[in-house]
């Protein structure tokens, strides 16, 4: 199934849909299910120095850079934002989005509250940011290990972070506890279908109200 604002002939202003949570809470599995559900949504591929997982691709799950690629690029002004992310550096290159909240599309950013932040004092209206937790520290420690991805030192790094990035959860607009993933899904299409609908962003209503009303 796919969906889309229902008003075509209603221009929008774009917006900045945010997800963050501790590594593990599922953050990446509802971004790619709303993704596959929504030609308006387009996700923003962040650079990042981490070595790339079993299975993810340069340039589709991130663009693996090494630290030199990534200090030239916050030198050019190339990053929206950036931040230094366990122990490693993650940034979102800056045209992409550009280009695409240029176009009407929305962005979908799965990055850390530190990039949250960073956008949030760049774009406060056009920034919908949601926290996702986990049910529980034993079933997030589960899922960092299903996902059978990270050496045992990396699960445990992250475990032993997930405190701190919680620490954080307030600082967003809508927070959702992903217990059962399908109405996790569900719910924040919700979100996206209402924050679009936000007077604010529907920067054509004004006309379509006026020739509705023959003025
Ligand atoms: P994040 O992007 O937040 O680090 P992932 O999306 O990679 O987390 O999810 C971590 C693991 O947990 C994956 O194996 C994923 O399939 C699984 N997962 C995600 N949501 C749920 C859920 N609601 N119930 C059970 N497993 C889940
Ligand atoms: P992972 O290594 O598991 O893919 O990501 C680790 C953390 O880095 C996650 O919390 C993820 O959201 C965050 N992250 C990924 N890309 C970016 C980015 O471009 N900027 C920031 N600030 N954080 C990011």
């Amino acid at each position: 199934m796919t969906f889309a604002p229902d008003m075509p002939h209603v221009s929008r202003r774009g917006l900045m849909l945010i997800l963050s949570s501790p590594s593990g809470a599922g953050k990446s599995t509802i971004a790619q299910a709303i993704l596959e559900q929504d030609n308006c949504l387009e996700l923003s591929v962040s650079v990042t120095t981490r070595s790339p997982r079993p299975g993810e691709i340069d340039g589709v799950h991130y663009h693996f850079r090494t630290h030199t690629d990534v200090e030239a690029m916050v030198a050019a002004g190339g990053f929206l934002e950036h931040a230094q992310v366990f122990d490693n550096h993650y940034g979102t290159p800056r045209e992409p989005v550009e280009k695409a909240l240029a176009a009407g599309k929305d962005v979908l950013f799965d990055i850390d509250w530190q990039g949250a932040r960073q956008l949030t004092e760049k774009a406060a209206n056009d920034v919908v940011r949601i926290f996702i937790l986990p049910p529980s520290l034993s079933e997030l420690e589960r899922r960092l290990r299903g996902r059978g991805q990270d050496p045992d030192e990396v699960v445990r790094k992250r475990m032993a972070k997930a405190s701190s990035e919680m620490e954080h959860w307030a600082e967003y607009d809508y927070v959702l506890v992903n217990t059962d993933l399908d109405a996790s899904i569900r719910a924040v299409r919700s979100i996206l279908e209402a924050e679009r609908l936000k007077r604010s962003r529907q920067k054509g209503m004004e006309t379509f109200v006026a020739a509705l009303r023959g003025l």
